[in-house]
């Protein structure tokens, strides 16, 4: 099966799924000399990595690797292993070999200084074709022969390959107009491989508005909140869109509202409009003489809220006039979530090949010699550079496990 080069035999190693996680994967491995194909479905590769780099593409985050490790919730035990062997410096230095110089955000999190993920795809590419990588655009896996020879679909047929070992890097549920569509999900379920639901993650949520709220607000950001749902609060920000809310504090949000929202239909959700304030300052301020001035004016004046945060005040009825009743709700307005508008919207997904169904080569037990990483792994994590940092750290656990097999 080795592919002959100059008389030595080459182990041949077929990836599919030319995302984050495929790619570096790929790289590894050809690095260490294996013959390595690259499959990706759609007809150029990188698809999503390429969209999240219109955002400015947060590679990582640059926090204690405790805290760090912390957002991975449930999947942190096996995810501590993987990020520390490949942690957030190891990826910065690995973009750096690749020429694409990082820096920390005000924020802590990591971006490529050009706050973009095509120079990185670019020369990752390059470096694959340096090393002999080939890749094949249009290439859908369609499943395993009884024989264990890959199937692929592609716009000249059918095709099979034979390798000596395969790595799948197939992505999640969201955005599948990109290509990560989970359509390998019934692929490998009917195989033995234990797959947890995909749901949406990092994704907005509904929120029945006013017409006034929004016709007036759609689109407007709320900076300096925090949202509590059950007895988890998330300092952060949101947006308010025609539909409800986004953004980063509902997104870390997610596992909360989708537990309660499958549970009952409905999750209960509180935001704090002025955290830096505490219910007695605020009822003190609002309860100043307001003079000749609108209570909406003095409402603005006296608390510092953005019109919007004004706004918002109404929707879960009418507005209190009285400081004390004002004031708590300004520390936390009621508002109802019912659902997630636009799933295939979400930045990423959570469930996938649940970790029992893998060994510490990240080889699926019931399918020996292929190798699966990246976000089709059981994991979920908050928006802030975690996913790709578990993407990469994955994709190389992955290729290591698949290289040491090989005895590469
Ligand atoms: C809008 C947006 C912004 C984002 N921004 C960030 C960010 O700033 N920071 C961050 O950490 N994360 C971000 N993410 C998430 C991040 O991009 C993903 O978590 C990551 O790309 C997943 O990597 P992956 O390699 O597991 O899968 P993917 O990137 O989804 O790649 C999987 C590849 O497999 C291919 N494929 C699927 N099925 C088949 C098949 N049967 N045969 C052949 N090929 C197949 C797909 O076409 C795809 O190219 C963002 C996501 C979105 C949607």
């Amino acid at each position: 099966m080795g592919n002959q080069v100059m008389g030595i035999a080459k182990p041949a190693v077929v990836v599919v799924g030319a995302g984050p996680a495929g790619l570096i994967a790929a790289d590894h491995l050809s690095r260490r000399g294996a013959a390595v194909t690259v499959h990706e479905s759609m007809p150029s590769p990188a698809r999503k990595l390429l969209m999240a780099g219109r955002g400015g593409l947060n590679l990582t985050h640059s926090e204690p690797v405790e805290t760090f490790l912390g957002r991975y919730r449930e999947a942190e035990d096996r995810l501590t292993p993987v990020i520390r062997a490949f942690d957030p410096q190891a990826l910065r230095t690995w973009c750096g070999e690749l020429g694409i110089e990082t820096f920390v955000g005000s924020s802590g999190r990591v971006f490529p200084r050009q706050m973009k993920a095509s120079p990185l795809v670019r020369a990752l590419l390059a470096r694959l074709a340096a090393n002999g990588v080939r890749l094949q655009t249009r290439s859908t896996w369609t499943g395993l022969g009884e024989d264990g020879a890959l199937h692929f679909e592609g716009p000249d047929g059918s095709s099979q390959a034979r390798a000596d070992a395969a790595l799948l890097a197939l992505g999640g549920a969201s955005w599948p107009r990109l290509g990560s569509n989970a359509q390998w999900v019934p692929l490998l379920a009917s195989r033995g491989v234990a797959v947890s639901d995909l749901q949406p993650a990092n994704a907005g949520i509904s929120v029945s508005w006013s017409q006034h709220l929004r016709e007036r607000f759609a689109g407007t950001p709320l900076k300096r909140i925090a949202i509590t749902v059950g007895d988890r609060r998330i300092a952060g920000e949101a947006v308010v869109t025609a539909s409800g809310l986004e953004g980063g504090a509902v997104y870390a949000l997610t596992p909360e509202l989708r537990a309660r929202i499958a549970n009952s239909g409905r999750a209960d959700i509180s935001i704090d409009l002025r955290p830096d304030l505490d219910l007695e300052n605020l009822r003190q301020r609002l309860s100043r003489p307001r003079g000749k001035q609108s209570l909406s004016n003095h409402l603005r004046k006296s608390t510092g809220l953005p019109p919007v945060a004004v706004a918002l005040l109404s929707e879960p009825g009418a507005r209190p006039a009285d400081p004390e009743q004002l004031a708590a709700r300004i520390k936390a307005l009621p508002l109802v979530a019912t659902g997630f508008p636009a799933p295939e919207r979400a930045i990423s997904s959570a469930g996938g090949i649940m970790w029992d169904a893998i060994d510490d080569t990240f080889m699926l037990t019931a399918l020996p010699g292929i190798h699966v990483a990246g976000e089709m792994l059981d994991w979920e994590a908050p928006t802030g550079g975690y996913l790709l940092q578990a993407c990469f750290a994955t994709g190389l656990a992955a290729a290591h496990g698949a290289a040491a097999r090989l005895g590469l």
